[in-house]
């Protein structure tokens, strides 16, 4: 299941087949030669429904908040776009300090699982991304909410960095972010989020309602169905 809020050309209507079968691969959604050969290294060469709805809205620069099950492809559904648009700028202007992103998630497994798929990726498409140590602003920083604001009380990483270079930022699991009590970790953080910055909230619908429902009626709208 797939809700956006982009514009109404964007999004994958079911009754539209047409539509649905004008969009199959990840070059019409905007990635690039780069993304797509990793992709295809990896065994996967046609986008799931999440990604064909987000990738472009992410690319285009869009806050997205993106919900849906477990299983759907949702971590390359940001992290293709994320990674594209940090590859597009290393080639570009100096003018700027680097770009950073920061994916948060709510567990130290998930970190290291969004982690390995950075690493993967960035090494699928042989690009040389700035640095991996705290001596400035990271290209990509995975953690979660605690940990940035340990860093940020301990002096690692300066809120100074972050306003001046957060470009986008994630929240993968977001709802579960907030369940974990994180949200005081994530308010002091948001405090240094530029306005600029591109946020991503992305959710698990599934994991959410059994975290917290019990035997539910579930009801989906015909239109957006999985
Ligand atoms: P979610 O975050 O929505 O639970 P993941 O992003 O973890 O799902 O993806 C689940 C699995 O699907 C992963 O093993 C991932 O490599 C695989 N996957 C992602 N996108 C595709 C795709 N377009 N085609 C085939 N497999 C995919
Ligand atoms: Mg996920």
């Amino acid at each position: 299941m797939a809700e956006t809020e982009g514009k109404p050309a964007k999004k994958i209507k079911h009754e539209d087949k047409e539509e649905e079968e004008e969009i199959q691969t990840f070059e019409e959604l905007g990635l690039d030669a780069r993304s797509v050969r990793a992709l295809l290294k990896k065994g996967i060469t046609k986008p799931t429904l999440i990604q064909q709805v987000a990738i472009p809205l992410i690319l285009e620069g869009k806050d997205v908040v993106a919900r849906a099950k477990t299983g759907s492809g949702k971590t390359f559904a940001y992290l293709l776009p994320l990674l594209q648009k940090l590859f597009a700028t290393d080639s570009g202007s100096k003018s700027k300090l680097a770009p950073s992103a920061f994916i948060l998630v709510p567990s130290r497994e998930l970190c290291q699982q969004v982690y390995s798929e950075v690493l993967s990726l960035i090494e699928l498409c042989r690009v040389q991304l700035k640095k991996t140590a705290l001596s400035g602003p990271p290209d990509v920083l995975v953690s979660t909410p605690a940990c940035i604001q340990s860093c940020l009380s301990g002096g690692l990483i300066q809120t100074k960095s972050i306003s001046d270079s957060l470009d986008i930022l994630v929240l993968d699991e977001a709802d579960l972010l907030l369940s974990y009590g994180y949200e005081d970790d994530l308010k002091a953080l948001t405090r240094y989020v530029p306005r600029r910055c591109q946020c991503l909230l992305i959710s698990d619908v599934d994991k959410l309602k059994k975290l917290i429902l019990h035997n539910p009626v579930i009801l989906t709208l015909p239109e957006v169905g999985d």
